[in-house]
């Protein structure tokens, strides 16, 4: 019997974190706002992905930017809330276990999380809803991670749009200020600190109330990482770190446009890996783009952004129609290529994944990802092409490399961005259409600045050689002592010649009728 002297605690609700690991216009914590009871946060490191990222093993240390990232993200969140008398509760384990079980010892009466549309999210959620279903504890799932998804944007004939542009045109005409408001918490991110007010203030359940223990943060150490360099890359970390590298950003949007497409310079956001973890709303940079597109003084490069983050929620919505594409083409005459395989095509691929194809451009690229973590968008194109079409090595290999050492690594990006080089996907470039790499390298990096960056072998080189280093005539190598092939490595293979190879190889696509339709690219 309940003791009469103890004040009757009304069921809580439960926020459950996963990919927005911030506070301030939250969709999730907005609809829990909207119920009755207190509110607790919690957060579940789930050992189900942790171990399956490679080189983990128990009883080791591995470095991983991405979970130091969450890591001081959450950290962020819990000194927070704990300021304002609340807490975060992070655990380690299965969700599928835990969720429920918290559930319970928190005498919840729901639980609210964001629509997480990968694949395997997906199996995760539905076994999660079932095991509170039995609990008779209400699971509640908002959109919180794009602008549109699932089946929102539609053609005429209720499809879902497989080609950019018009499903680009159908986005922005179905786009209202209700889509792109403000998920009030009463949360704000300023000037590098985060202010916890009324409504969430007064709603979060106190740190010591009986029931859940606040959890400390497991160290990463006990779960058997570390954050790697992350932290020596100076990479701003966190709702205040995301704060801080769009508010720079603003002040570049009017000349993203041009800026954007040279790797040496800073023209883009790097905001990827903050949206890839949810530490600013996408609805907060919409917001903004939109505003600022109908400004003459940087209409054009606003709308240019405004097209990347369209790209964004245009791959996320091709996963959850087609989740086939997670391991096969997303046009399946594409799965009758014969990939370049055994020995040959592992060699190959050592070289492209350590940069040392001999294509500056390339390694530049490969040894930007190995060494931080980021990689251009431009990059990504150029080393995703070489790979596929230069090398003929299967874009399987190249995504999964890319899954593992990209910080903003996302499914939905990083398929779509290998299968529109690979030429096998959504609104994919024709696959007759195949990067140069020497003259994108002479194109986007004229003076090799950014190459001279990454292969400090070759920073001695010439503007005019550095490009393509093997054509250089014997009396400039002797003029600058300069030798080929040592150290920086001759190149893999001929351009011209894998060229036609590809065109062979991908015959069989021809043959079964399709050329791909394509548009312009991604970025
Ligand atoms: P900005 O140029 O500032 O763009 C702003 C945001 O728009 C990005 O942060 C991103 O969220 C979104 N965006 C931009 N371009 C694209 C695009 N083509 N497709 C989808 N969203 C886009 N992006 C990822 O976030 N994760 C990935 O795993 C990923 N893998 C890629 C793999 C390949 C082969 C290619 C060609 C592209 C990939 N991209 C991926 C897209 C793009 O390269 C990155 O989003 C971008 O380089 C991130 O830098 P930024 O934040 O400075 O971008």
């Amino acid at each position: 019997m309940a003791n009469p002297l103890q004040p009757v605690q009304p069921a809580s609700v439960l926020v459950w974190l996963r990919r927005d690991l911030r506070l301030n216009d939250h969709a999730a914590l907005h609809a829990a706002l909207k119920r009755q009871g207190p509110i607790q946060l919690v957060f579940i490191f789930d050992t189900t992905i942790l171990h399956a990222i490679p080189g983990w093993k128990k009883g080791s240390t591995i470095d991983d930017r991405r979970v130091g990232f969450i890591h001081a993200a959450l950290e962020q969140i819990k000194e927070s809330l704990n300021e304002a008398g609340g807490d975060l509760a992070v655990h380690v384990g299965n969700p599928v276990e835990l969720i429920p079980l918290i559930a319970q010892q928190m005498r919840a009466s729901c639980v609210v999380a964001a629509h997480d549309d990968e694949p395997a999210a997906r199996r995760r959620d539905d076994d999660v809803r079932q095991a509170l279903e039995d609990l008779g504890v209400e699971w509640v799932t908002v959109k919180d991670q794009c602008i549109f998804e699932r089946h929102e944007v539609l053609t005429g004939a209720a499809k879902p749009f497989s080609v950019f542009t018009p499903y680009k045109n159908a986005w922005l005409k179905r786009l209202t200020a209700d889509d792109i408001a403000e998920r009030n918490t009463g949360v704000m991110v300023r000037q590098g600190k985060i202010v916890i007010q009324d409504p969430l203030k007064s709603r979060l359940r106190p740190a010591m109330s009986g029931g859940a223990e606040p959890t400390p943060l497991p160290s990463l150490e006990s779960m058997g990482f570390s954050s790697g360099n992350l932290h020596a890359l100076g990479i701003p970390l966190g709702a205040t770190g995301a704060d801080m590298l769009f508010h720079d950003f603003q002040s570049r949007i009017k000349d993203y446009k041009t800026a954007r497409d040279f790797p040496g310079i800073k023209g883009p956001s790097y905001l990827s890996m903050h949206l890839r973890f949810g530490t600013i709303a996408i609805r907060e940079l919409v917001r903004f783009a939109w505003a600022a597109s109908r400004d003459s003084s940087q209409s054009e490069g606003a709308s240019t952004w405004l097209s990347e983050l369209i790209w964004r929620d245009f791959y996320m919505q091709v996963l959850f129609h087609h989740p086939h594409v997670a391991d096969r083409s997303f046009r399946p005459e594409y799965d009758q290529i014969q990939w370049l395989e055994g020995p040959e095509s592992d060699r190959l691929f050592r070289a492209w994944c350590e940069g040392r194809t001999g294509f500056p451009l390339v390694d530049a690229g490969m040894r930007q990802l190995n060494a931080t973590g980021y990689m251009h968008n431009r990059l990504r194109m150029v080393v995703a092409s070489f790979l596929t079409k230069d090398l003929g090595i299967d874009w399987r290999r190249g995504e999964a490399y890319f899954a593992w050492k990209l910080n903003d690594f996302d499914l939905s990006a990083n398929n779509g961005g290998w299968q529109w080089a690979a030429s096998s996907g959504c609104d994919a470039q024709p696959y007759f259409r195949i990067f140069n790499p020497v003259t994108q390298s002479e194109k986007f990096d004229p003076k090799g600045s950014f190459i001279r960056r990454y292969v400090p072998e070759i920073s001695a080189w010439p503007d005019r050689w550095i490009h393509a280093p093997w054509e250089a005539p014997s009396q400039v190598l002797t003029e600058h002592g300069l030798r080929l092939g040592d150290p920086y490595p001759m190149p893999v293979v001929m351009h011209d010649q894998a060229r036609v190879k590809t065109l062979l190889r991908y015959g069989v696509v021809k043959k079964a009728g399709s050329t791909s339709v394509g548009s312009t690219p991604p970025s």
